[in-house]
Parts: structure tokens; C-alpha cells; sequence
């Protein structure tokens, strides 16, 4: 089913599927959207806190109950990248009712390297309450377009069909998707080259002491707690657009080379300053981050 970015596909889904007093359970942080989705359906969100950044699936499981219609599985979630396992999932899906849908939004899935990660689209066959979200917004640059698609049993897809609004996209958009699929090699060859910054940037950032969880995105996940603001507010100065999530954490997008680099010298500049150190560590193991506490070694000139 093809519908006007994945988002109108969520949406005609939570709608479907939410009478009242329904829940959906999802992962929480995820994306910002399912929340007012939910809210829109008239349905109960249920949020699972990520451990270490990523779905707590067993616990997931726990959560449903005769009321859940819908798991939502972001994965790559945004915005802290990681991915569920592919036997995590199988697992998950055999604990879930068949009456209950599953849907695996996998908006970065061109970005994804983990072998063990999973494409909903291989599970699928075993569990036909399982739906698989996709887009041309990400690695195929389409956002301003709106394209996205979903995959499912057949007999779910006549159901959402029946729900979504006729005619949502556009001729002009239909023909660039088309393109878009022709040109994949190009196109795609575009999402390596974001993969290759990617663990540029996090190999940098660890080095510096920061805590990054490993990400299948095109972005990484500064886990800030507290000072989250502050270094939003930090790199806002600085000219660099990022994600802030106060009291939680900052998301920085991928760009160019030489965009990330402006990135990683503003973040080692406010760690310097700031002697963050401390904070970035606070929750977490020392380790590599020693020698940032120590001032001689650093370099520091005040
Ligand atoms: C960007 C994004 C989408 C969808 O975007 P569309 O432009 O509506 O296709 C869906 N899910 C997540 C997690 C996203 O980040």
C-alpha cells in the first residue's frame, strides 16, 4: 500500500485499529510522532523505556494485554539509532497475540549494517499481523515529495485500504518514487557514503569521552541527560542545526565531511570549556574518558 510518507500509512493504521480505550505500545524515546498519532486515534499509549538506547522487547511483550491493537517498532529507532535483533524480533513475534498488529517502522532501513538486523519484510510470511513501513524520504531524498509504502498480509492492506484517503499522492510523486527505484545504485551509493561519516563521527566522539550508542541511522545519539540543552543551545551558536531532547539527550544528523567536522570541533571546544567530562560519564562507565578529566592531558589552554 502506498500512501503520502509513511506517516499518513501510521496514521491511517493507529486510526483503523483505535476504538476506544484501545492501547499501542511502543518504545519510548522513539520517534516523536506515535504519540500524537496515538493521541489522534483516541488510543492509550503505552511507552517501554529503551535500555541503552534500544527496544526492551521482552518487556514490549509483557505490556500487551487483551486491549493492545498495535506494537510500534522503530527500528533503526529514531533518534538514538539502534536496532533489534533479528531473533529478538522472532522472539517478540511469537509472543504476540495474532489479533494484535505489529508494526515495524523502518523509515533508515538503507542505512542499517548490523548482519544481525532484520528486515521486517523476511518475517512476514510466519506472521501475517505483522506490517512493514517504509519510505523515499530518507536515502532516496524525496521528503518533500511524500512518498512512503507499507507491506503486509493482504487481508490487513484491504482492511487499511479501506480506511486511508483515495487520491493522497500526487502523479508528480508517484513518477519520482518509479525513478527514484531505477536510480538505486546512485542513490543508495549516497546512503554509504553517510554510513562511512557515521562511525567517522561516532569513533571521534568516542575517543573524546562521549557516550554513543552504536547507530544504523543517518544520525547519532548524544546521551546528554541534563546538559542537553545547554549543548543544543551550544551548537545552535555555533551554526549547527541539531535535535534537542532536554533532559535527555541530543540528535546530530550526518552531513558532509566538512559539516561534521564544524560538528566535532564544536563538541570538543564545549567540552573543554564546559569540562563536561563528569557528565557525559555521570551514568556510565569511565573507561577511555580518564584522560579527559585530567587537564594537563587534554591540551586545555585556560
Ligand atoms: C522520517 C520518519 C518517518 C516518515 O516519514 P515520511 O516522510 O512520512 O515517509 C517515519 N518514521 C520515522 C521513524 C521517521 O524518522
Amino acid at each position: 500500500m502506498v500512501g503520502a510518507g509513511s506517516i499518513a500509512l501510521l496514521q491511517t493504521l493507529l486510526q483503523s485499529v483505535g476504538d476506544p480505550g484501545s492501547e499501542v505500545v511502543y518504545a519510548w524515546r522513539s520517534f516523536e510522532l506515535y504519540p500524537i498519532l496515538a493521541d489522534l486515534a483516541g488510543m492509550r499509549s503505552v511507552r517501554v523505556p529503551l535500555v541503552e538506547g534500544a527496544h526492551d522487547l521482552p518487556a514490549m511483550a509483557d505490556r500487551i494485554t487483551d486491549a493492545t491493537r498495535l506494537v510500534l517498532i522503530c527500528n533503526p529507532n529514531n533518534p538514538t539509532g539502534t536496532v533489534a535483533a533479528r531473533e529478538e524480533l522472532r522472539k517478540f513475534l511469537a509472543r504476540t497475540p495474532p489479533t494484535c498488529l505489529v508494526a515495524l517502522d523502518e523509515a533508515y532501513y538503507e542505512y542499517a549494517r548490523e548482519p544481525t538486523a532484520s528486515s521486517g519484510l523476511e518475517l512476514g510470511e510466519a506472521h501475517p499481523n505483522l506490517v512493514v513501513l517504509r519510505t523515499f524520504s530518507k536515502a532516496y531524498g524525496l521528503a518533500g515529495l511524500r512518498v512512503g509504502y507499507l507491506v503486509g498480509d493482504p487481508r490487513v492492506v484491504e482492511q487499511l485500504r479501506k480506511a486511508c484517503l483515495v487520491y493522497a499522492v500526487s502523479g508528480v510523486a508517484q513518477q519520482a518514487a518509479v525513478a527514484a527505484l531505477g536510480l538505486e545504485d546512485q542513490l543508495l551509493h549516497r546512503v554509504d557514503v553517510t554510513v562511512t561519516e557515521r562511525r567517522r563521527v561516532r569513533d571521534a566522539l568516542v575517543a573524546h569521552g562521549w557516550d554513543v550508542p552504536v547507530s544504523h541511522a543517518n544520525f547519532l545519539w548524544l546521551r546528554l541527560g541534563d546538559a542537553s540543552a545547554e549543548f543544543g543551545r551550544w551548537c545552535t551558536g555555533k551554526g549547527i542545526a541539531v535535535r534537542t531532547f532536554p533532559g535527555e539527550g541530543v540528535r546530530v544528523s550526518i552531513g558532509r565531511a566538512e559539516d561534521n567536522d564544524a560538528f566535532l570541533a564544536a563538541s570538543a571546544e564545549w567540552c573543554r570549556r564546559e569540562q563536561r567530562v563528569a557528565l557525559i560519564n555521570s551514568a556510565k562507565k569511565v573507561g577511555p574518558y580518564e584522560w579527559l578529566a585530567q587537564p594537563d592531558q587534554t591540551g586545555r589552554e585556560d
